[in-house]
C-alpha cells in the first residue's frame, strides 16, 4: 500500500495505478479534442521527439501529438525505476502506461530513460528516431521536436562539469509568505540574492544550450526536414512573482532559451532547414517543478479560484491541446507576440483575471485559506501529479 509522502511541498513517492490512471484520462482528452483532420492546411506531426516526456507538459505534448494526431513518437527522461524499498518516479509510472496504451492503440513508442544533457543519449534518440520511424513505415524526419525540460543539475557534456540551478532572486534578498499546500499553514521565507555564479549555473542548466545541442545533433544526422517544427516552454507571470521567477535566476535562464530559439531560426529556419522554432509561453500549472518555487503555491491557489469561477481553467493537456490545434497545427502562420512568442497564458495575464487575482491575494489570511483559494485544488492537483487522490483508485488496496 503506498500512500504519498510530502515534505516541504516535494513528494517523495508515487503510485503506479494512479499514475496509469492520469495519462488515460489525458489520452481520452486528447483523442477527443484533437483530430489530424485540424490541421489540414499543416499536416499533423507524424514523428515526434520529446525532451522530458514524462511528466507535466512534455507528457501533455507527447500525449496530444501521439493520441490526437497518431503520431510516431519518442520520448525522453530521467527516472528512478522502483525497487524492493523506494517507488519509482511518478515519470516511470507515467512512461510504462504511455508505452502500453500506445501499444494497444497500435501506436509506435519509444522511452528512453537517462540524462537528457548528455551526448550518450542523444545518439540514443537519434536510433530510437529511426526505428521509430521504420517501425512506422514513415520516413525518418522529424516533425516535431519538444523541449521541456524542468531539471536542477547538468553536467555539460563537453567539459564535464556538473551546474545546478538555483530559484533566486538578483540584487537584493526577498522575503515573504510560503504557503504549505498540505495543510495551508503559512511560514516566513527569505532568500539571499544571487550570486554571479548562481546566475551563471541556472543558464548553463535551463537555459538554451542544450536545446541548441539537440537540433545540432539532429541535424548532424539527417533527422531534420523543411517541416520540421520545434518548441520549448516558459514561463512570465505576473508582477508579483517577478522577483523570485521573471527577474530572479530562472529568469535569465529562460531569457537564453529565447536568445536559443532565435539562433535555432537563423541557424535552421532561415536556411529552409526546418519550418520554425517557437517558445511558448504557457500558464503557471502544478507540476512536481512549479511547486516548490516560493509564492507560486499561493498565487496559483488564488488564480484558480478565478479561473474556474470564468471557466476558463485549463491544466497541461488542455494546454498543449490548444497549443496544436490554435497555434503550431492551426493551418497558416503560427500567431505569436511582438516578441516572436506563442502564449498560451493569455488566459491568465488578461486583465480582469490578474485584478481578481491579486484583490483575492490580498484577502488570504491562515484561517481563510481555504475558503478563499482553490488551495484544495493545488493540493489535489499535485498528490495527482503523483498518482495520489485518483478517482477511482483505491489506496487501501495493495499496488502491484
Ligand atoms: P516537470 O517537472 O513536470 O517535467 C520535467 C521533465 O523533465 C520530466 O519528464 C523529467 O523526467 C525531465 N527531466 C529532468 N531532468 C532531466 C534530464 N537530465 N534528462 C532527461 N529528462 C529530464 O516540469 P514542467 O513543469 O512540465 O516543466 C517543463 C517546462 O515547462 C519547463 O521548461 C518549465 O519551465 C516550463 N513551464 C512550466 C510551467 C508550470 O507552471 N509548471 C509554466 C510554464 C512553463
Amino acid at each position: 500500500m503506498i500512500k504519498p509522502m510530502v515534505r516541504n511541498n516535494i513528494c517523495l513517492n508515487a503510485h503506479p495505478q494512479g499514475c496509469a490512471a492520469v495519462v488515460q484520462r489525458q489520452i481520452q482528452y486528447a483523442r477527443k479534442n484533437l483530430s489530424p483532420a485540424d490541421s489540414a492546411e499543416c499536416a499533423a506531426p507524424k514523428l515526434v521527439l520529446v525532451v522530458g516526456c514524462s511528466n507535466g507538459y512534455g507528457l501533455a505534448s507527447r500525449i496530444c501529438a501521439a493520441f490526437g494526431y497518431g503520431a510516431a513518437t519518442v520520448g525522453l527522461s530521467l527516472e528512478n525505476i522502483p525497487t524492493e524499498k523506494r517507488s519509482g518516479t511518478p515519470g516511470y509510472y507515467n512512461n510504462e502506461a504511455f508505452d502500453r496504451e500506445a501499444a494497444q492503440a497500435g501506436l509506435v513508442s519509444l522511452s528512453l530513460n537517462g540524462d537528457a544533457y548528455s551526448n550518450e543519449m542523444k545518439a540514443k534518440a537519434v536510433e530510437a528516431i529511426r526505428q521509430a520511424a521504420a517501425k512506422a513505415g514513415i520516413p525518418a524526419t522529424i516533425d516535431l521536436v519538444v523541449y521541456s525540460l524542468a531539471s536542477p543539475a547538468r553536467t555539460d557534456p563537453q567539459s564535464g562539469i556538473m551546474y545546478k540551478s538555483v530559484i533566486k532572486p538578483i540584487g537584493a534578498a526577498l522575503s515573504g509568505k510560503s504557503l504549505n499546500m498540505m495543510d495551508g499553514t503559512f511560514t516566513n521565507f527569505s532568500v539571499e540574492p544571487a550570486r554571479e555564479e548562481d546566475v551563471f549555473n541556472t543558464v548553463k542548466v535551463m537555459g538554451g544550450e542544450d536545446w541548441e545541442l539537440w537540433m545540432d545533433a539532429l541535424d548532424k544526422e539527417g533527422l531534420l526536414a523543411p517541416n520540421t517544427r520545434t518548441v520549448a516552454y516558459t514561463y512570465i507571470g505576473p508582477e508579483l512573482s517577478w522577483a523570485i521567477y521573471k527577474n530572479g535566476t530562472i529568469g535569465k535562464a529562460k531569457e537564453d532559451l529565447e536568445r536559443a530559439c532565435r539562433e535555432i531560426n537563423n541557424n535552421y529556419t532561415a536556411r529552409n532547414k526546418i519550418s520554425g522554432a517557437w517558445v511558448s509561453v504557457n500558464k503557471a500549472l502544478v507540476t512536481r517543478s512549479s511547486a516548490v518555487i516560493p509564492i507560486i503555491p499561493l498565487y496559483i491557489s488564488c488564480l484558480f479560484t478565478v479561473m474556474k469561477e470564468q471557466g476558463l481553467h485549463e491544466g497541461c493537456i488542455e494546454q498543449i491541446a490548444r497549443l496544436y490545434r490554435e497555434r503550431l497545427y492551426c493551418g497558416g502562420q503560427v500567431p505569436v507576440d511582438s516578441e516572436g512568442r506563442i502564449r498560451l497564458d493569455d488566459w491568465e495575464m488578461r486583465e480582469d483575471i490578474q485584478k481578481a487575482v491579486i484583490e483575492k491575494m490580498k484577502k488570504v489570511t491562515p484561517e481563510n485559506v481555504f475558503a478563499e483559494t482553490d488551495l484544495a485544488g493545488f493540493k489535489h492537483d499535485f498528490l495527482e501529479v503523483h498518482g495520489f487522490d485518483v478517482d477511482g483508485i483505491n489506496y487501501d488496496k495493495n499496488s502491484e
